[in-house]
């Protein structure tokens, strides 16, 4: 997992949208937000924020860049009180810019209310064209914007009532934190798209955090994850659960498991590193290859690199070395210098590749343009042989639910055949994990798991299939 996404990583790598931290009934509130976001920080390198609540008003500070780059000791000095949410992020609905940062704030009736999302909801033209037909004005272009005008419009009601009211017509992956100057409330989609855990600190002060690993970070116990289509409302008077709405299928983000989760978080239940771990093992069950070494390209491909390796017998190396100190962009050389921004970052060792049979594992594979540097990088200081295995099945469908695939014109995987990568990549082989051998590595149910990239099947259709007419019913 890279904790810095460059521009070339964008093009490459399919990239998550976002991460979210709250925290109540802790003086330090603010503090202890930005040390979960730090942890968050894989979720999203666009921008970072963070809204604090002291009972009676909010303060917010949000911009563009990376945790550290947003936040010092005194802006967070100055976000006081004893709840605060936090946010990072990488757009995938709306562009990048100030304006579309999160925390995104109103005040409406005297009543200041703030929401953090990560997530994407699949029928949000349909809603903002109704909300703007009934007199709503944006002031932004994400999605995260109308839930809460959605809230705003029926706040009367009292808030567990404006949940349910609110996304009852709201379509699509949705785990998010929303904050009035008292209250927490998480609320996680019926399918669960999103991971989203509980904590608790030494205090009794609450956690809410996209992954487990925020929580470790501040010492906080992990409780529970927020189970899908449930609302967490916490206040002075403590936790209160609700389920509003009917239940669904769950419909876990398998690629959470594969690629974007760090692996010492537990997602879904389960441990991202032992599985990712696991599906290097039925790697070396579904394709044994007689290797001198497996290596990955790391970091991302390192733990189903390592399962391959325990279960193969063969030995693991570090093949290639990343440069841990290369920023989000870099000056390019003035003459072509071939495979620059690849070696920049990942650079093979000369002395043990000369002359040798080695298997790269990598976790997925998405234009192919990158991993095609890198082969070639191999094949430069001599490797003889080179077999590739990836750990997911080829990539095919765009994701509509926060995952930011590039168009499946320029997804590898849908324009080739996988002789036609290997050759497209200069490998001696490439083989793929089976979906039944991904499915096995999680422990989990197939049918817990959205896994529309690989097999097409979309939990939720977009958009343009949900009926307009519903909209006028549930939006007042
Ligand atoms: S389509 Fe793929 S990336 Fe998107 S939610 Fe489903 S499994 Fe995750």
């Amino acid at each position: 997992m890279n904790p810095h996404t460059t521009e070339s990583d964008r093009q490459t790598k399919p990239t998550h949208e976002c991460g979210i931290c709250g925290i109540f009934g802790h003086e330090d509130a603010a503090k202890l937000a930005y040390f979960g976001l730090y942890a968050l920080q894989h979720r999203g390198q666009e921008s970072a924020g963070i809204v604090s609540g002291n009972g009676e008003c909010m303060m917010i500070h949000k911009d563009m860049g990376l945790v550290p780059e947003v936040f010092t000791e005194s802006n967070l000095q100055r976000l006081s009180g004893h709840l605060a949410v936090g946010h990072v992020r990488y757009s995938t609905t709306g562009e990048s810019s100030i304006t579309n940062t999160q925390p995104f704030m109103v005040t409406h009736k005297g009543v200041p209310l703030a929401v953090a999302h990560n997530g994407n909801l699949v029928n949000t033209i349909d809603l903002r064209n109704h909300l703007e037909a009934k007199g709503s004005i944006f002031q932004t272009t994400m999605d995260s914007e109308i839930v809460v005008h959605l809230m705003a419009r029926t706040m009367d009601m009292g808030l567990a009532k404006a949940v349910k009211e609110s996304f009852a017509c709201i379509r699509g992956a949705y785990s998010l934190l929303l904050m009035t100057p008292d209250t927490m409330i998480a609320v996680r989609d019926p399918n669960g798209f999103r991971p989203l855990c509980l904590g608790r600190l030494d205090n009794d002060a609450y956690v809410v955090a996209s992954e487990t690993c925020a929580l470790d970070l501040i010492n906080a116990e992990y409780i529970r994850d927020v189970a899908p289509g449930e609302v967490l409302i916490i206040n002075k008077d403590g936790i209160e659960s609700i389920f509003p709405w009917s239940p669904r299928q769950k419909s876990y983000c398998i690629f959470e498991q594969v690629y974007f989760a760090r692996p010492d978080s537990d997602i879904f239940g389960t441990n991202v590193y032992a599985t990712r771990k696991r599906m290097g093992e039925i790697l070396a069950r579904e394709a044994p290859i007689e290797a001198d070494f497996v290596m990955p390209f790391p970091d991302s491909g390192n733990y189903a690199a390592i399962g391959y390796s325990q279960a193969s017998g063969i030995p693991l190396e570090m093949g290639m070395i990343r440069n841990h100190y290369v920023g989000r962009t870099f000056i390019q050389p003035s003459q072509a210098m071939r495979d620059f921004s690849v070696r920049v970052k990942l650079n093979p060792v000369r002395q043990l590749l000369e002359d040798k049979k080695v298997i790269i594992v990598e976790d997925s594979i998405i234009r192919g343009t990158t991993g095609k540097s890198r082969v070639r990088a191999l094949r430069d200081v001599g490797a003889k042989e080179i077999h590739m295995l990836v750990s997911c099945p080829p990539t095919v469908n765009a994701c509509y639910y926060g995952i930011d695939f590039p168009s499946s014109t320029q997804l590898i995987a849908a324009q080739k055949t996988i002789e036609g990568i290997k050759e497209y990549m200069d490998l001696d082989s490439l083989t793929y994990l089976s979906l039944d051998g991904l499915v096995e590595a999680t422990g989990l149910p197939e049918e817990d798991f959205c896994l529309a990239c690989f097999n097409g099947n979309y939990p939720i259709k977009p958009d343009k299939t949900f009926r307009k007419d519903s909209l006028a019913t549930c939006i007042r």
